[in-house]
């Protein structure tokens, strides 16, 4: 019979395509890339015995029996060995094999292949498979399928187990797995009718190749900068750790400030920063480590040991800390890194990813390299408590707002108020903003939260008058998050609108890092809020980074001094620099505030410096609408203040 051997040239052809795309580009030394690799090696020996089966035996004058023998039992070992480790493939996708071996069900994989080996070797002598007559003729025995049931038995093994771990592989990748079954049956029905036309391997080549595309993509899990694994990588890897219940150590490094070095030095110098620091991670030796970079200045590095971590950790650290950059430039970064023992102290993804990300590092950690054990359970239950109550204090409307009097130097009087957001909860009493406002921002819930005190204010401001009470405005805190918002002007406007408060009565307090974050929404809702009268003031100034040039070209009325400044002002050097603060921002047309101001001489001092404002518990602490209405009433007759100087 002359065969049509050109699908399998096409095979051909695509096999080895495939090979050399495989060596080309960077893959994870896994078992599971080591058996694809093998998996396409395998189809490519079959196709070429295959191509030589169907050319050899016709020409009997030609090629003695002998090499027709061993063509044809290399075709039958190999095509029926690949349904084997195909089915290997997929158990390496999960990452199982290890468990899958120790116990009794590895038997229900390897016993069939061994039956396979023992029908082909034994084929010699029962001629059961298939033969050569005296005339070179090939025949098939009855064994052919018997070794189909085989395949058909591994062809259903994967796919049971591949629906068994559907949490690890997805649709998609089942699909382009189960496809293998399809394309490898279908050739063998076409091939009864057209029994010269060479199919089946063509058919496991385009399996091969859907594989490659769908599960072996590289660009799906490679940081295209710095050429380390990505955070799909990472996900990917958790998953099938955690579903094998592995013990692993994940170490998670985070530049500090990432955000300050890309907006200050670039996107490019950042990149080219990231890729030396993830070259020199890659030098760095240790057994089975993966490299993982997630974006934001964030690395994690994968062991599987448990020795000597702190000696690890401490090497990374330096690698990380020696200077990085290029010839004009070189930076010295520093970095928190966090270790996490797995599954002791995260058994889940999202627990991991929460140390990972730092969510739940504590505010006042001084310690540059810690152990999330560390941090204390408890601290992160007590985030979903807060969650918890905050949530109940939105169901409830039970948020309020307080006010803290400012007095003004210049008229001896209350002229202002800052309105600070106050939570009650009834199981955790009161629970400060401190706590509550950065477990908004995170969740997204500060949005509602902002809009919320906004509108009480605005309620406050329309059941009083402001003007018969001595109030110039009441200042509002926002956050960065709010900033940020486009909508954000719009909707303050509007709410003044409907209540019919005129846009002067609102002063609007924007952290210095929020002002420093410079997001170009920050700018237009500020030049929009201005433009309608709405008046800024840059809070907490002298605590980060300031910005002086940015902060001019912003359209703020006020500088609030911040607290800790005026807490250090006994410091001679620390009142140096605030008189020289204060008398270049006079100089600048912007008032005044000081924050904190708790004590008599505290008072006396600022007033002399020339602070046009002052805030603080030495005045009053923030207290409830009422308290606060009845509080200036009291306080515009005083006269203490103004002996006191
Ligand atoms: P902040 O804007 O710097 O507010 C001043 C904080 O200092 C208030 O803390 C106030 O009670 C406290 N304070 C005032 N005078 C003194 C003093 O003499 N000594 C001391 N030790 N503290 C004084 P509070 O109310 O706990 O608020 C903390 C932070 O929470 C605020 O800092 C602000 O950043 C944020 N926050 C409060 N309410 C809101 C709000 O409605 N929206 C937003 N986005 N943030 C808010
Ligand atoms: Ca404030
Ligand atoms: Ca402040």
């Amino acid at each position: 019979m002359l065969y049509n051997i050109d699908f399998s040239i096409s095979a051909l052809v695509i096999n080895l395509i495939l090979i050399f795309c495989f060596y080309y580009r960077k893959n994870i030394p896994n078992i599971q890339n080591k058996v694809f690799l093998c998996l396409l090696w395998t189809s490519l020996i079959i196709t070429v015995f295959d191509i030589l089966g169907s050319v050899t035996p016709s020409y009997p004058d030609k090629f003695s029996l002998w090499i027709n023998n061993t063509v044809t039992y290399m075709y039958f070992i190999t095509i029926n060995f690949l349904t084997v480790i195909y089915t290997f493939y997929i158990i390496t996708i999960t990452d199982t094999q290890g468990r899958l071996f120790k116990t009794w069900r590895g038997l229900l994989f390897i016993v069939p292949a061994v039956i396979i080996a023992l029908v082909i070797i034994l084929n010699s002598s029962l001629r059961w498979i298939f033969y050569f007559d005296e005339n070179s003729i090939y025949h098939r025995g009855i064994g052919v399928y018997f070794l189909y049931a085989i395949a058909a038995y591994y062809l259903i093994f994967g796919i049971v187990y591949a629906i068994i771990y559907k949490d690890i592989i997805s649709t998609p990748k089942r699909l382009a797995l189960y496809s293998f079954a399809v394309l490898s049956a279908i050739p063998v029905f076409i091939q009864v009718f057209i029994p010269n036309l060479l199919l089946s391997t063509f058919g496991i080549s385009i399996c091969m190749f859907l594989v490659f595309v769908t599960i072996q993509k590289p660009e799906e899990v490679l940081d295209s900068h710095t050429k380390l694994f990505n955070r799909n990588a990472l996900l990917t890897m958790l998953a099938i750790n955690f579903r094998n219940k592995k013990s692993f150590t994940a170490i998670s490094v985070s530049i500090d400030d990432f955000e300050y070095f890309k907006r200050t030095f670039g996107v490019t110098m950042m990149n080219i920063i990231l890729k030396s620091l993830a070259d020199r991670l890659t030098s760095l030796s240790s057994k089975n480590k993966q490299l993982y970079y997630l974006d934001n200045g964030q690395f994690v590095i994968v062991i599987s040991e448990r020795k000597k971590l702190d000696e690890f950790t401490a090497r990374i650290k330096q690698l990380f800390e020696s200077k990085v950059g290029n010839k004009q430039m070189e930076i010295n970064l520093d970095t928190s890194i966090c270790i996490v023992l797995c599954p002791q102290d995260a058994d889940t993804i999202d627990g991991l990813m929460d140390f990972v990300e730092m969510k739940d590092r504590p505010l006042k950690l001084d310690q540059s390299i810690y152990y999330a054990s560390q941090l204390v359970k408890s601290h992160r239950n007590r985030i979903l408590e807060v969650e918890r109550a905050v949530e109940n204090a939105f169901n409830n409307d039970s948020f309020q707002v307080y006010y803290q009097p400012i007095y003004s130097t210049v008229s001896n009087k209350i002229n202002s108020a800052e309105a600070l957001v106050r939570l009650h909860d009834a199981n955790l009493g009161n629970i400060t903003p401190g706590e509550f406002i950065p477990i908004t921002e995170k969740n997204g819930s500060i949005i509602r939260l902002g809009a919320i005190v906004f509108r009480k204010v605005c309620e406050f401001i329309a059941s009083n008058d402001l003007k018969a009470l001595g109030l110039e405005y009441i200042e509002v805190n926002l956050s960065v998050a709010q900033c940020m918002q486009k909508k954000l002007a719009e909707q303050l406007l509007e709410t003044l609108q409907e209540f019919n408060i005129p846009t002067e009565y609102i002063n609007l307090e924007i952290t210095e890092t929020a002002a420093a974050y410079s997001p170009e929404a920050l700018t237009i809702n500020m030049n929009e809020l201005s433009a309608s009268g709405v008046k800024f003031s840059l809070d907490d100034y002298g605590t980060g980074f300031s910005n002086i040039t940015r902060m001019i070209n912003l359209p703020f009325d006020l500088v609030k001094l911040d607290m800790e400044i005026i807490s250090d002002m006994g410091n001679e050097r620390t009142y140096i620099a605030l008189e020289n603060t204060v008398s270049m921002l006079h100089q600048l047309k912007i008032g005044i505030v000081a924050e904190g101001v708790e004590t008599l001489e505290q008072m006396q001092s600022l007033t002399k410096m020339g602070c046009d404002y002052l805030q603080g518990y030495y005045f009053s602490k923030p207290v409830p609408a009422e308290q606060f209405l009845q509080f200036i009433t009291e306080f515009v007759g005083e006269t203490k203040i103004d002996n006191n100087i």
